[in-house]
Parts: structure tokens; sequence; C-alpha cells
């Protein structure tokens, strides 16, 4: 894309020419690298280290060494580190105080366990509790973040008997199977079922949030509010939390709110000023505890006050920190008033390693150093020069959205210049490499990342385009991209549509190992495209195709109906059944089969196996296509089913909501096929029967148990007045038959037009006057076309054939 290159060479040029890449010099000299090449570390991190682990740069850096604010690469580059091991190290790399006191600890006990008493753990609680304001008295000591609020959700619990926790949008709390719920960014959410009984509220981001509003920063929003005291946003977010408790919680079920006083995975985050304070109190007249993370916020980083709850002017309940508390060392705290501790003691608590000897000491050091160096008033005075720098580089930089936090716990926006769009992740890559090849290091969070790719090719195509079978000619362009989000037609599933970048994609095939992009418009080869998936059309398929594999499982397994093929349309789908007496009951009852495991929430994995491995035989084999050689996907649903598939699949089967059958009916030779519908559809179908009986029932005039009824003893009526009708009709006709007859003189013609008449009615006058050797024109009008009807002449041929011409 242009745009990124010219990105790029401004950010070069900039800093180049005004010379700031120079670092301050620092006299000391690292220790030589000795440990394994930059090349080993890739095979063995592509070998041993979990793949969900990421590294941040492009070329990834190998430190070994750090003093104070440096750090040091395995080549001796030295680096600025203002990450700190992301908001972790507090006081500098290898302070010379704590390592000291955590020597001298190491040289003389290392560890008791907290079924013993150890004087180190005693001087520190006293010293961590002297930091904090009211009755926050009582500390527990963990090992991190993601203990430390799990335990804080233990406590809440224990001490309100309530059940269901909230958190903020795009928080984030740590990573545990249960912390995976508190923590409400996407990114760190597995695709798996997470414990009930956790929401989250509309987070109050004065940028991004739809009321705006002001926050406790030298730099507000552009155009935002400047109010005194609380912003007057804050009432109508805390509204929006007072309506998620009041609509999503059982009532006087709530147990606690978890806030960080800054979000910092998402990207230093504050909140309008007043809100937090607030929300506490509602959280509190509801029965429920206000819960402070502190993990990223503590230990005096924002400046103004030790803990990022002061500058809310709220005193919560509990407090969980972690990170800055140990400079580095694993350990965490869990702080509370002494009741709360004391609903906690109806069963025994342990903790192997919280609160040892040696954390104790780094903890307690750590607590000395920032004290006596004056760490907290350091935070204000650099952190307020540092907020002044980025608001003037904002004001030359439209890339820069936006600038907020307080103290060093710093953060700017960056998105496509003159709009609020998230710039794109491979553009803030590329700021990212070069700050850190300017000898910076700096982190990057928040939850915009677009998926983008690069296009291989665009060629043209006039290859049709067919939509759940139906084949339109088209006449565009087909584009082949690096990697694809968006799933191409096959195994049955029809193709995604999408957008690359702004254009429209009408549709994706697969040809050998490639996808081809149909567009109406052609895109520049080499660009970097973002794409975009139409989601609601994606999510419907997985639905039905979802609910094809668990329909083929059960009908099979249990009623021995194998499925030879399937078809996924616009409206409905069908399974093809190899049989021709499909029994009702069987079918009703595989339905009712099916909702069941819906309703039990079934998980849905996807296994992958390479193609020659053995393990394979023993799953399902059902039409793989034969061109797919490499790695093969298994779709398991919980130990019902394994069926190999390349398509998409919901993760759990609760995502399906429910399976309807439609009917069947014959299909090909010795085949039946079974209708249904799955899911979103299923809702569909009812209001779309709803909006059908509320008009009946307005014609009607009557409520819907009475339609049949109805409708049935109009018909009898109807069948009446048409029989009636008829035989006033065949009285009538002889009555003209009868005033034709006996008038004198006889006519020499007779014409009528009657624009009701039946046939039948033309038929016996035609016949009463056969033999009268009258002419005769009759004309009557067809009841359902206008302007069209039937027309009979009888009488001497000759005037016949001379009229029929006409
Ligand atoms: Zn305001
Ligand atoms: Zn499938």
């Amino acid at each position: 894309m242009l745009y990124n290159s010219k990105l790029v060479r401004h950010c070069h040029n900039s800093i180049f020419r005004r010379n700031v890449a120079t670092l301050p010099k620092y006299d000391f000299t690292p220790k030589p690298y000795t440990g394994p090449s930059l090349q080993r570390t890739d095979e063995i991190k592509a070998n041993h280290i979990p793949p969900a682990v990421h590294n941040i740069y492009r070329k990834p850096l190998v430190l070994h060494q750090g003093r104070m604010q440096w750090l040091f690469d395995h080549e001796g580059r030295r680096y600025l580190d203002l990450f700190g091991g992301i908001v972790t190290v507090s006081v500098g790399h290898c302070h010379p105080k704590v390592t000291a006191a955590l020597h001298e600890q190491i040289n003389t006990l290392w560890h008791t366990t907290n079924i013993y008493r150890h004087p180190k753990i005693y001087e520190y609680v006293e010293k961590l509790i002297s930091k904090f304001p009211g009755d926050l008295k009582t500390v527990y000591l963990v090992n991190s973040g993601t203990e430390a609020n799990d335990l804080a959700i233990l406590l809440a619990r224990a001490f309100t008997g309530h059940e269901d926790v909230i958190s903020l949008q795009s928080c984030y709390h740590g990573y545990s199977s249960t912390i995976m719920a508190l923590t409400a960014t996407q990114a760190y959410r597995m695709p798996l079922s997470v414990p009930a009984g956790f929401h989250h509220a509309l987070l109050p981001d004065p940028y991004r949030g739809i009321w705006g509003g002001c926050r406790d920063s030298l730099s507000q929003v552009a155009g935002s509010c400047s109010c005194i005291g609380d912003c007057v946003t804050s009432q109508k977010y805390v509204h929006q939390l007072s309506e998620l408790i009041d609509n999503s919680i059982p009532a006087g079920r709530v147990a606690a709110l978890f806030a960080e006083s800054v979000q910092g995975v998402n990207g230093t985050v504050q909140f309008t000023r007043g809100y937090l304070k607030q929300a506490a109190e509602l959280i509190r007249s509801k029965g429920g505890l206000f819960v402070a993370d502190e993990v990223q916020t503590g230990f005096g980083r924002t400046g103004d006050a030790f803990w990022g709850f002061e500058n809310h002017d709220v005193v919560p309940d509990i407090v969980t920190m972690a990170k800055g508390i140990g400079n580095g060392f694993p350990m965490a705290a869990v702080v509370t008033r002494k009741e709360i501790a004391e609903a906690h003691t109806r069963a025994a608590y342990f903790n192997t390693f919280g609160g040892n000897p040696m954390a104790a000491t780094v903890g307690k050091a750590v607590l000395e150093v920032i004290e006596e160096e004056n760490l907290q008033q350091n935070c204000k005075d650099t952190g307020k020069y540092f907020i002044e720098q980025l608001m003037q580089l904002q004001k030359q930089h439209a890339v820069i959205g936006d600038v907020r936090g307080k103290g060093l716990m710093l953060g700017i926006e960056l998105v496509e210049p003159g709009t609020k769009k998230p710039l794109d992740k491979n553009n803030v890559s590329d700021i990212m490499e070069c700050i850190k090849d300017l000898g910076v290091l700096i982190g990057r969070g928040g939850r915009w990342s677009n998926y983008t790719s690069k296009v291989l090719k665009c060629e043209k195509t006039k290859e049709p385009i067919v939509e759940y079978g139906k084949v339109s000619k088209f006449d565009g362009y087909q584009i082949t991209l690096e990697n694809t989000i968006l799933f191409p037609a096959g195994g049955g599933q029809p193709h995604d549509k999408g957008w690359l970048n702004d254009t429209e994609v009408l549709q994706v095939l697969r040809k050998g190992d490639e996808a081809l992009h149909f567009t109406l418009e052609p895109i520049i080869e080499g660009s970097e495209v973002v794409q975009r998936i139409d989601w609601q059309r994606r999510f419907d398929h997985m639905q039905q195709h979802t609910g094809q594999h668990l329909l083929s499982a059960i009908l099979e397994k249990e009623h021995n109906l194998p499925t030879t093929s399937w078809w996924l349309g616009a409206e409905e789908c069908f399974v093809e059944l190899d049989s021709t007496t499909v029994k009702y009951e069987d079918i009703k009852t595989a339905e009712e089969r099916c909702n069941k495991l819906i309703s039990e929430g079934i998980s849905v994995n996807v296994k992958f196996f390479k193609a020659n491995d053995p393990a394979l035989n023993e799953a399902h084999t059902r039409g793989l296509p034969k061109d797919c050689i490499d790695t093969i996907r298994v779709i398991c649903i919980g130990d019902i089913d394994e069926n190999m598939c390349c398509g998409t699949h919901v993760t759990n089967l609760s995502q399906l909501q429910m399976i309807k059958f439609l009917g069947m009916e014959p299909g090909k030779k010795g085949k039946t096929n079974l209708r249904f519908i799955v899911g979103n559809r299923v809702l569909k179908t009812f209001q779309k029967m709803l909006d059908r009986e509320k008009a009946l029932t307005a014609l009607l005039k009557n409520e819907p148990s009475k339609h049949e009824e109805l409708v049935s003893k109009m018909q009898k009526n109807l069948k009446l007045i048409n029989k009636n009708l008829q035989n006033v009709l065949a009285e009538l006709a002889q009555c003209e038959i009868d005033k034709i007859r006996n008038s004198e003189p006889k006519p020499k013609y007779f014409c009528l037009f009657k624009k009701e008449s039946t046939p039948e009615f033309n038929r016996i006058i035609c016949k009463g006057l056969e033999t009268e050797n009258i002419f005769i024109l009759l004309a009557s009008e067809d009841p359902d076309k206008a302007k069209e009807g039937q027309i009979y002449l009888q009488g001497p041929e000759i005037h016949c054939n001379a009229l029929g011409q006409q």
C-alpha cells in the first residue's frame, strides 16, 4: 500500500533528520554473550516453546543483561527500556539495593512455606500495609497477578455469598481458565467455554466511548468537555452499569466489580473522571464489593498517588497487585479488610510459595527504594515532561489520534490520519520496529489489530458467480492473496463474502492451495489489504454446516440412516439419506436428541493430522477433497462424532441454538431428502410464520386457534354458495329459453352478454334453443381475468362462418 511506505519513510526521515537517535552515554560494559545463537533460539522456540507465545519484533530480541533503565542484547546493543518487562521493573533492572538484599537472603534461607513463621514476611506485610488507607489491613501473599485476581473473586464471593462478577469491556485481569472469563479482551479469550457468572460493562473511554468525556490527565481528547470535578458523562456510563446489573444479574446477586485504575493491556485507557467512585458506590448499594486491580498502576507509577485508586477518590474493598511489587521477582498480593478475610475461614488456606523468604525480602527492599529514591515524585515529574512532549508530537503527526495517561503510565493511540480508524497493524509494526532500531523499547496494547494480507495477483476473469446453486454471469477480477480469512466454497459449504479494504468480495473459490477473491474493481498487485468478513453470513453457514454434522452423526449412529450428500441452500438445507423408508418417529427422536445435545453445550474441537498419520484411520472419513493432502482436519463433536472436514464450524453445540426438521420427500433414486434449518434460521422462519399469522388474524378477525375451523367453514359456505348459484343460473337460463320460445313473432337472432354467466349457463341456453333456428351470440367474462371470457355462436352454418371470422 502506498500509504504504508510513505509512513515508514516519514518515520525514518523525521527521526534521522532531527538526530534524536543518540542515547545518552552510560559507562557500563555488559558481560560477553555466551548463550545460544539467534538461529538456535529460533529452533528451540519452534520445537519447545508453545506456539501461542509471540515475540513482538520481526527480528526477535535476545536480551541477556539489564542494569537499571538499560537492557543489552546478544550483540551488545544497548536499549532504553521504557516498557520495564511489561510494567514490572519498578525500580530498575538489578537495582543494587534489591539485588544485595536478595543475595543475603539466598545465602540465609530460601523456603519454609506459610505453615511456619519467618521474620521477613512479618517485616514485609507491616511495611506494605503502611501504604494503604482505611481498613485495608489483611495481606495475602501469592505468586502472580492472575492468582491474585482469582483469589479476589473467591474472597468477594465468600464474603457476599453472591456469584456474579462484573468487569469492564477491554480489561485484562490475567490468564487462567477462570480469569479468562473476567478478562474482556478478545485476543486473550480462547474459543472455549468459561465459567458462568461473569459480565462486562460498557467502558467509559473518553476517546472511543459513545459519550466521550474528560479524564484525569494533562491531555484531553480534542473537543471533549472540561468538567470541574466529576465528568458529566460518568453518570451515563454508570447508568449503563446499573442497566447491566438490573438486566443480566439475578436480583441481589452481584459479588464484585473489578476494575484497573487505568486499563493497561488495552493501551493505557483512563476512565471519565468520577466514574470509578460512582461505580463503586453503585456496586456496594447492590450488595457487591469493589476490587481495584493495581497490577499495573500500583507502587507510585501514576505519580500523584501511591495507588491508582487514590486518583479516583475511592477506597476499594479488595486490592490486587503484582508486577511492580517485586521488580521482576515472581510475587503478588491481595489486600483486604479483616472481615472479608474472615469469610474465608470456612476452609483451610495454604500457599506453598506465596510470601516465601526471598519474595518478602525483595518486596520490602523495593518499597524502601521507592521511598529512598523518591520514585513516585520521579514518575510525576518525568511523566509530566513526557506527556507534554507526546502532546507536541500529536500536533505535528495526524497519525497520533490520542495521547493519554498520567505519571509513567502513558499511551498514544495510532490511527489512520484524520480519522479514528485504528492504524493498520503492519504500519504499527513498522513504527514499533523503527523505535526499537533507535534503541528504545516500548509496549504495544489495545484491541485493534486488523487482518491484512498482500495482493499476489490480480487478473481479469469471466468465471460465473455461483450463489446457493444459482449461476450468474460475472465480468471482473480475481485477486490472489498471500493469506486469507475468507472461506472458499467447498465441502458443501458456500463461500464467504467480505471486503478487501473497501472493495466488496462477491465470491471466493479455492484452486489448488490458492483462494481466489472475485471483485468488480482491480486491486494493485503487491499492495497490503485489510480483510473483513461478512460475519452474519459466515455464522449462518457455520450453524447450518455444524448442524448437518450433528444430524448426520445421530441419524447414522442411532437410526442406521447414513447420509450420502447434503445441501446448504439460501433458505433451507437438506441431508440426503440412503433409504426410501424413513420413519417419521425416527426423525422426531433424532430431532429431540440433537436439541438435547445442543442444550448440553457439547464442545466441538478440531484435531489436526498429517495425511500419513496412522491415527487418522480411526477417524471417520466423509467427503474430503482429493487435492487436500497436507494437514487433515478432523472435526470432533464431544465423543459423539469424528469427521474429516475442511469447512467452518462453531466451537460448541450451544452456538447452534436449536435444530428444526421441516419435512422429508423422495430424492434421487433410492434416497430421501430430509429438510432442516438451524439456529438463527429457525428464528427467522418463526418470525415469518408469526407475520403470516398476524395477517390472517386480522383478515379472519379471530384468534389463531380458530383459524383452521374458520377457513374450513368458509370453504364449506363457498361450496354451498357456488352450488346455489349454479342452480339459480340454470333456472335463469330456462327462463330465457322459455321467453324466446314463447315470443311472437319468433326473433331471428338472440344476443346476450352476461358478465357473471358460467359455461354451464351458456350451454343450457344453446341446448334449449338448438331446434329453434335462431342465430345465437352469447358472451361472458372470466371471473379471474377481466376482458377475457367466452363467446358462443349457434345457428345456420352460413351465419356462423361469416361472423366467426370477425
Ligand atoms: Zn467531562
Ligand atoms: Zn464440516
